[in-house]
């Protein structure tokens, strides 16, 4: 028997616990709908082969063959894709650097990209309560530095740039996660006539480094009774070894030990082999630097991938928008080995759930093989 798009997203990805609530699906399709950190198959629909399966980021595609196609062969790495530069980055304004997550060089980046005309406007992630975001259409600097910090839930950003794309004029830059970029270059580079017209929208894409996400749901309940999850402004993960969340609560600060939230992660990022956004034109992370957390927490590290974003850098840093620095000795080789550390875990969970070594259900068969002979060993 076929099985539909909506039967293969309901049963394989949402019913798999794969979905990572990118939005893409509700984007494109009234069949799914999406709140919060959650999407959802509301009706049945018979369609052989949606938009919604080409762009569903936990249905096959190798995500290799879309990196490979995006950037010259002797920039990929096989731990994190195309690197043709780290820096370690973070905001001249001062203003900025106070409302963003770490250095601010995403927002100070996405502001110096709207006002140069390079976008129109930007889709990004407004908080919408204290622990979960929306995906909201930037059109001004105000509005991107309203965007600023770190929702460490998911928020559907590709199902906002979707709409946006379908319904609004102009070029569009999205700031996402790793699986969501992943459903945008797979838009990119899908025949789909509902998608090319979508591509065609897309200008820039500015990723974030991820470990994983939380549950809305469940981190607030893992929270409660240490903290009123509604009083909480920001949270943060310092470098493993603290192996604690920072919580912040109305300019103050306070610590859980990791192990009292990781239950509230969510199932799908264990699945999760990118930790660096791969096919983004930039991507950001925290920086780690000789100081340690308290020097490192108010910069980034950012990898330049693509010509666009290397350009977009260089016009910035001429402008006088960042701080750019080299990075310590042996930073990209420690960043190669937590994201080969990252792949490794999320091929053995996938063999583990498809109880079959071969079978890695969203990625083809082989994948990170290479990555095995190395000696970045997890
Ligand atoms: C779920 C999650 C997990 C992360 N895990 C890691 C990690 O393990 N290691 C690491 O080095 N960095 C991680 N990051 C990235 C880090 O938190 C910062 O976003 C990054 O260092 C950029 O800092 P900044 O000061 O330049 O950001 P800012 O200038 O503050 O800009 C942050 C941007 O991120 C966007 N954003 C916020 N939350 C979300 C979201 N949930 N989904 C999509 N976009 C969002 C906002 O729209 C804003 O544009 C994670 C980010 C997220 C969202």
């Amino acid at each position: 028997m076929v099985q539909h798009s909506f039967g293969k997203l309901n049963n394989d990805v949402v019913g798999n616990n794969l979905c990572t609530a990118c939005g893409a699906c509700a984007g494109l399709c009234p069949h799914f709908g999406s709140y919060k950190d959650r999407v959802a198959p509301l009706h049945e629909c018979t369609q052989p082969l949606g938009a919604c399966e080409e762009a569903c980021p936990r249905m096959p595609s190798d995500p290799e063959a879309l990196v490979r196609a995006a950037a010259p062969q002797e920039m990929i790495t096989q731990e994190m894709g195309p690197v043709r530069r780290l820096w370690v980055t973070r905001a001249k304004d001062e203003d900025i650097r106070n409302r963003g997550q770490h250095g601010g060089t995403v927002t100070a980046l996405a502001a110096f990209a709207l006002e140069q005309g390079l976008v129109d406007a930007w889709i990004m992630a407004r908080s919408h309560d204290s622990l979960s975001g929306v995906p909201t259409v930037c059109r001004t600097r105000a509005q991107v530095q309203a965007c600023a910090g770190t929702k460490l839930t998911s928020v559907p950003v590709v199902g906002g740039f979707l709409e946006a794309a379908f319904k609004d004029p102009g070029r569009f830059g999205v700031v996402a996660t790793p699986c969501q970029c992943l459903a945008l270059a797979k838009i990119k580079a899908s025949d789909h006539p509902r998608l090319r017209q979508a591509a065609e929208k897309l200008a820039l894409v500015v990723g974030l480094f991820c470990g994983w996400s939380f549950g809305h749901r469940e981190l607030s309940r893992a929270l409660s009774g240490r903290v009123d999850p509604d009083d909480v402004t920001g949270l943060d993960i310092p470098p493993s070894r603290h192996q604690s969340l920072e919580v912040f609560i109305k300019g103050r600060e306070t610590s859980v030990p990791l192990s009292k939230v990781t239950g509230a992660v969510r199932p799908a990022c264990a699945y999760c082999f990118d930790m660096t956004a791969e096919p983004a034109d930039l991507s950001v992370g925290s920086a780690r630097l000789p100081g340690g957390w308290d020097e490192a927490r108010h910069w980034n590290q950012t990898v330049v991938r693509s010509q666009m974003g290397e350009d977009l850098l260089e016009r910035a840093n001429a402008a006088g928008i960042l701080t750019l620095q080299e990075p310590p000795e042996g930073a990209l080789e420690k960043l190669k080995t937590a994201a080969a550390g990252k792949k490794r875990t999320a091929l053995k969970n996938l063999a583990q759930l498809s109880k079959n070594p071969d079978d890695l259900l969203y990625l083809p068969r082989g994948f990170g093989k290479s990555l095995s002979s190395t000696e970045h060993g997890a």
